[in-house]
């Protein structure tokens, strides 16, 4: 149904591609479980992320770390009251893109 947003859906389906792709070439691992990236920033964020806790993205108003820029910015509204994603159609404003997504699909009815 529409409890999903189609963006999700794609960007996962293209990660399990990007995997099934690179595993067998992949020319970084991550030196703790082996898994192979296509770039070197790739295994080192997930390095960080997944075995070391480390959120390279800090909030500078409370120091909370985020996994990526995009988590964080839908955090900052919460100190700054700013909503960055604003629906194109009617104007609404919202904290998470998804969030927006899954308003012009139900609303507007675009993809
Ligand atoms: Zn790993
Ligand atoms: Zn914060
Ligand atoms: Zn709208």
């Amino acid at each position: 149904m529409d409890s999903q947003p189609l963006s999700l859906v794609s960007s996962l389906s293209k990660a399990a591609l990007f995997l099934q792709v690179y595993l067998s070439s992949s020319p970084y691992t991550c030196k703790f479980c082996g898994k192979g990236f296509s770039y070197p920033d790739t295994v080192k964020r997930h390095e960080m992320v997944v075995h070391l806790g480390v959120f390279p993205y800090k909030c500078h108003f409370c120091g909370r770390g985020f996994q990526s820029r995009d988590s964080l910015r839908g955090h900052l509204p919460d100190h700054t009251g700013e909503k960055p994603y604003r629906c194109s159609h009617c104007g609404l404003e919202f904290n998470w893109r998804s969030t927006l997504h899954r308003h012009i699909k139900k609303l507007h009815n675009r993809r």
